[in-house]
């Protein structure tokens, strides 16, 4: 009676377990299969599509805003997130930090996430890293000149010296070791503003890819201020059409020839540009439409990629716009009548296939 009890105790365990090991044989196997064509050779055609997260405000994610992201994650398991992560979490008191911690890292783990780095100018980071607080100048205003913000959120991190950027590297890289993060190498200042000075202190950190070229324009979607215009570093050369480059010793703009600036591998720093702008800027029509364009370059034979881009702090808002455009790419991504490969890929992914189509 004993032994039957347990028997049948153990059979519905099994039962439920044998459901959950087939819905998780399948997702592993969706993940192989993915992985498989990404490392698979290709002759260029190929339309990458990666996924950023920025972590502008840690401390305003809500409960809401964690399952949009881990939604979108469960929803499309082909997706390669590249999660910028910002270390002013633990400058800042962050409510839900312990949640977002094992969210990335579950990202990392389960479904092959890059976690990369956000920073923005706040005080507490910039304090906690040993540097001089500065509130201005303001990405944010009408005008460079004269412009300023007490939170340092808009203040462009290529306004502090080349010394106290590498400090403010120096923290980042130590904070995300200590907290098992791991080595970042993909990086992107507030606001997507850089300039030749910072690119090269984040190669010099061994950062190996720069995720900040932003088009200045307004052919889709909407601007930021102007004073971004004249602080950003960007011109009209980066656009939604835009491809991968690699990071000049001269200029950080896509016109930049060789020689380029050189990272810890022995490769260049490449730079994968913003080309869908970012959350609140662009529709899902929006969206879709620069991955048609860049679909129809990749017809032409050679490789691109598309950039899509969410806060941590907005995700629940805007879940339905990337769920939707999410779909519209797992759908190219199946669709033989495509003609060129539509594939998910994190940013470092990204680098080292142009890294090869250059040899
Ligand atoms: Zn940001």
């Amino acid at each position: 009676m004993k032994h039957l009890l347990l028997t049948t105790i153990a059979a519905v365990l099994l039962g439920a377990s044998t459901v959950e090991v087939f819905g998780e044989e399948k997702r592993q196997k969706q993940i192989a299969s993915s992985n498989k064509e990404l490392t698979g050779s290709t002759n260029g055609g190929t339309v990458f599509v990666t996924l950023v997260s920025h972590f502008d405000r840690p401390w305003t994610m809500s409960s809401k805003d964690l399952a949009a992201l881990q939604t979108l994650t469960k929803n499309h398991p082909k997706v390669r997130w590249t999660h910028l992560f910002n270390p002013v979490s633990y400058t800042t008191p962050t409510p839900l930090l312990e949640n977002i911690e094992t969210f990335l890292k579950e990202s990392q783990k389960k479904y092959f996430a890059e976690i990369g780095v956000h920073l923005h100018m706040y005080q507490t980071f910039v304090e906690g890293a040993g540097v001089e607080f500065r509130i201005k100048p303001s990405v944010s205003a009408k005008q460079a000149k004269g412009s300023f913000d007490r939170s340092g959120y808009s203040v462009p991190m290529s306004a502090y010296t080349g010394e106290e950027i590498l400090r403010m590297l120096d923290f980042t890289l130590a904070q995300f070791k200590s907290r098992g993060f791991g080595v970042p190498k993909t990086f992107c200042a507030g606001f997507y503003t850089t300039s030749l000075e910072l690119q090269n202190k984040i190669a010099l950190k061994g950062f190996t890819s720069s995720a900040a070229a932003f088009p200045p324009g307004k052919e889709v979607g909407s601007q930021y201020a102007p004073s971004w215009h004249e602080l950003a570093g960007w011109d009209t050369s980066v656009t939604i059409r835009s491809v991968p480059y690699r990071i000049s010793k001269t200029t950080i703009l896509p016109t930049g020839t060789q020689p380029f600036i050189q990272t810890v591998d022995g490769n260049p720093l490449v730079e994968i540009p913003q080309n869908c702008k970012i959350d609140w800027m662009v529709t899902a029509e929006d969206m879709k439409m620069i991955i048609n364009h860049h679909v129809q370059f990749a017809k032409k034979g050679k490789s691109t990629a598309v950039c899509l881009a969410i806060h941590e702090g907005s995700a629940d808002r805007y879940f339905t716009k990337f769920n939707d455009v999410l779909e519209y790419v797992d759908n190219l991504s199946e669709n033989r009548n495509v003609q060129v490969k539509v594939q998910y890929a994190t940013v470092s992914q990204v680098r080292a296939k142009f890294i090869e189509y250059w040899k």
